[in-house]
């Protein structure tokens, strides 16, 4: 099939030959489109086979001419739009460069060069940059980008570095935040009371040694601190979850090289690509079982995936280079608070998690967490859009719009997304607003995105949970309102996200959102425009005994769904389910208490639940400590390739009404197949096949031929995988999210879109 690869560039592209090579790349690969230069770098779309459109993207940086340097790419495949040759456009006019704010960029192969050579005056200097790569966004003050009015106005520029700065001829010509160890920002080590223990290059070394010798120590990074730690070192990391209070969420490391991960994991091109790219995310990996030296279990437990990123920055590379062995490089934060940014701050908040503490007094203008992402089905998807890609603008398909509106997003995963015109700009992601914290910086973010992009919003949008925090604060700005339901701004994204218009089958499948009838949703079909929604299906609704704390225990979810097919019989019929057991006999009365009386046990139809519910029957019989672990167990059960038949999902009709995915024979056979001790991957693989059937049977009833899918369910590559592969295979397209997350992350967008087709501007 014929597709349509966007890409946007953004670098040091114009005036070095850069369309001509790109004209002259589509060619040998057959490729029709365009290349267009606009004030904010390059525009291309090719069109052609999926494989050929691969290869352009990985041979673009790889091949680039010398003097054209990437500081950005990011790409989305859209549908064809039949283009009839390739042809170089003129340069478009829109935007102005000056009004550009650029994401932090990873450290370009000169400067690596320069920090890596005894004899260059940038040798070992950890704050070293260029125009084509460096901090950016964690350091701008305020637009126009320039030296003053960024972190670094404090660091008048030496000699040599002025001269750099004023040549025309230099890589280094008007590189904003240039500095170097006469001039620059430098590093300290600190110990716990905030004494220095060491400076400069000095702190740099010993904290390499005491790294080596098993000590967590806390690093200023480009957008925040890390907590770092031997990757090898058992004992270390078992300290680092106690002192985190993080029990098994997994925690991203951070590479040497490329060839050290490659011993651990397995890495195709397209991961590689990511690895290596300007916006340098952590890419989750399949673990080799065969790798000789493997990391320690506990880094990741019962995950087959690990997080790895390469060196964004010069003081990573000099870490990671005098150290040669991994490190875990986890936020600088208790567990789900906002990362911490300020040295004095984090010697308060990060007591008792960090002995010691690698500094520098280059300021944080704003947090920037790490970019995570993952390739599913050959293309990367982001699920946490941060570093490397905030604040850049995903671009609305609806003609004709203005005006200026703040999306809130959701509660959890918040960010934020400030719509100018048709060009969404989607904030650094912030986390769960469950604390005052993470609250404040949603707020400050709600101030800063757009002082910074000088866009003043006439109007906002929040979800409709009436309760979230961002709900309350959208309300309290006093400006017009937009209530907008969790799971349409999900379809929305995905649709913005693909560059989709028009009228779509929505799949959102996810742990929770408010739906307007006061029950909660989860497992949703939806016919969807921006403009509007209209429920087609929904998955047969159950209770959660206990609200909030079935959602962290998967037994109460499975309990619920039991009871909705036997009600006060449940514990006579299923009361000797294994998964079951760990229940004492009188939770069990109360929880079925709870569930009889409809009391403290909401009605939902949660996708993520039902997750929970069949996890708990293959075999994950306990609470779980981080969101997703359930189903992610579930997931890693799965044998490739999945052939088992799929459990039934009967729709169930009723006029006037949604239709109703019945779980029932579902469970029940699982059940009885768990109560039989049967292979529980079989169970598995037959649940996820049996969901990609009923997404055809609801697609099929629907009538709409463009299918999306979203929601945090979809981050399991192999429901992914099976859902989109069944509705090809009968004739839909299938269409799932590639620059914004599935998940929560990317409610702002969402909403974002739907604000600006209700108000009518378009
Ligand atoms: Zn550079
Ligand atoms: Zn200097
Ligand atoms: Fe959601």
């Amino acid at each position: 099939m014929i597709q349509r690869l966007h890409i946007r560039i953004h670098g040091l592209v114009q005036g070095v030959g850069f369309r001509p090579f790109v004209h002259h790349l589509a060619g040998s690969l057959r490729l029709k489109g365009y290349v267009l230069n606009d004030p904010q770098g390059v525009e291309i779309e090719v069109e052609g086979p999926a494989e050929a459109l691969a290869q352009f993207r990985l041979r673009l940086p790889k091949e680039k001419p010398a003097l054209a340097s990437i500081q950005g790419l990011e790409s989305a495949y859209l549908d064809a739009k039949g283009y009839a040759g390739f042809e170089i456009r003129p340069s478009g006019q829109v935007g102005e460069r000056s009004a550009q704010v650029l994401p932090d960029i990873a450290t370009c192969p000169d400067c690596l060069a320069e920090i890596l050579d005894p004899k260059d005056r940038h040798y070992r200097y950890p704050f070293t940059n260029c125009t084509h790569c460096g901090p950016r966004y964690s350091i701008i003050l305020a637009l126009p980008y320039d030296r003053a009015a960024t972190t670094l106005a404090g660091f008048p520029l030496c000699p040599d570095c002025r001269h750099e700065y004023e040549d025309p001829g230099n890589r280094r010509f008007h590189a904003q935040p240039t500095a170097c160890p006469a001039c620059g920002p430098q590093l300290a080590l600190w110990d716990g009371a905030g004494q220095v223990l060491a400076a400069k290059d000095d702190a740099l070394r010993l904290a390499g040694q005491m790294l080596c010798e098993g000590r967590i120590v806390a690093v200023k990074g480009v957008g925040g601190f890390h907590l770092m730690a031997d990757a090898r070192n058992k004992e270390a990391i078992a300290r680092l979850r106690e002192v985190k209070r993080r029990e098994e969420k997994p925690f991203a490391l951070l590479f040497p090289s490329l060839g050290s991960i490659r011993g651990q994991c397995r890495v195709d091109e397209e991961e590689a690509r990511l690895l290596v790219s300007p916006e340098a995310p952590i890419v989750l990996l399949e673990r080799r079982p065969d790798a000789a030296a493997p990391l320690p279990e506990g880094l990741a437990p019962q995950n087959p995936l690990l997080g790895c990123m390469l060196p964004s920055n010069p003081l990573h590379h000099l870490l990671a280079a005098d150290l040669g062995f991994p490190l875990v490089a986890t936020s600088g934060n208790l567990s789900d608070e906002p990362i911490c940014i300020d040295e004095r701050e984090a010697l308060e908040r990060l007591a008792g998690l960090a002995e010691l503490f690698l500094v520098h007094d280059r300021p944080i203008a704003r947090h920037g967490d790490d970019s995570i992402s993952r390739v599913l089905l050959g293309r990367g998807q982001v699920l946490r859009r941060a570093r490397g890609y905030a604040p850049l603008a995903i671009p609305l398909p609806l003609p004709g719009l203005k005006g200026v509106a703040l999306a809130r997003g959701g509660h959890l995963k918040n960010s934020l997304a400030l719509r100018r015109g048709p060009l969404v700009f989607i904030s650094q992601h912030i986390g769960d607003l469950d604390t005052p914290q993470a609250l404040a910086a949603h707020q400050r973010v709600a101030l800063d995105l757009p002082r910074l992009l000088g866009a003043t919003p006439q109007a906002e949008a929040h979800d409709l949970h009436p309760d979230y925090a961002s709900t309350r604060v959208a309300r309290e700005s006093g400006l017009p309102c937009c209530a907008v339901q969790h799971h349409h701004a999900h379809i929305a994204a995905c649709m913005a996200d693909n560059g989709l218009d028009g009228e779509v089958l929505g799949l959102a499948w996810d742990g929770t959102g408010f739906g307007p009838d006061g029950t909660v949703w989860g497992g949703e079909f939806l016919a969807c425009g921006y403009a509007g929604y209209r429920r087609v299906a929904h998955l047969r609704q159950f209770r959660l005994p206990g609200g909030d704390a079935a959602a962290r225990d998967p037994r109460r979810s499975l309990l619920g769904c039991l009871h909705a097919l036997r009600g006060g019989e449940v514990l006579q019929r299923y009361g000797g389910l294994k998964a079951l057991a760990g229940f004492s006999a009188p939770e069990r009365v109360l929880l079925v208490q709870m569930l009889d009386k409809g009391l403290n046990a909401p009605l939902t139809s949660s996708m993520g639940r039902l997750f929970d519910a069949a996890a708990a029957l293959a075999g994950f019989e306990r609470v779980m400590r981080h969101e997703g672990q359930a189903a992610m167990a579930l997931e890693a059960l799965l044998r490739q390739p999945a052939r088992a038949k799929g459990y039934a999902f009967p729709l169930i009709e009723a006029a006037g009404l949604p239709l109703v995915a019945d779980w029932g024979p579902c469970l029940e056979a699982m059940a009885a197949e768990a109560a039989q001790g049967l292979d529980p991957s079989l169970r598995a693989e037959r649940f996820h096949s049996g969901l990609a059937g009923l997404a055809v049977a609801v697609a099929q009833k629907a009538g709409l031929s463009r299918v999306c899918l979203s929601g945090g369910c979809f981050q399991n590559r192999r429901l992914l995988q099976a859902v989109v592969e069944a509705l090809e295979r009968a004739g839909f397209r299938a269409y799932w999210h590639q620059r914004v997350p599935c998940n929560d992350g990317g409610i702002s967008l969402g909403q974002a879109a739907v604000q600006a087709a209700l108000a009518g501007e378009a």
